[in-house]
């Protein structure tokens, strides 16, 4: 069953499948991998918007919070690589 007139952006969770989703502002952590600087390191991004699954608390950023995270992931890989100036 899948036709759906709305195009109303329902997200999912991608981990339990859940549409229990509420909106939040808060930090999203995230882990690190790759060569050995990086590895196990962790960043915290603050003030990420996002979707919280209320079953499993996953957590998935928005595509705007999704942006902010890609930026603040790549300062912080350069910070961990020694790159910024
Ligand atoms: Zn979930």
């Amino acid at each position: 069953m899948g036709r759906t007139t709305t195009k109303a952006r329902t997200p999912t969770c991608s981990n339990c499948a859940g549409t229990a989703l509420i909106r939040r502002i808060t930090t999203y952590p995230v882990r690190l991998t790759g060569p050995a600087p990086l590895t196990g390191k962790e960043i915290h991004v603050h003030r990420v918007a996002l979707h919280e699954c209320q079953p499993c608390g996953h957590l998935m950023p928005t595509p705007a919070g999704q942006a902010k995270v890609a930026r603040c992931v790549q300062r912080g890989i350069d910070l961990f690589l020694g790159r910024l100036r």
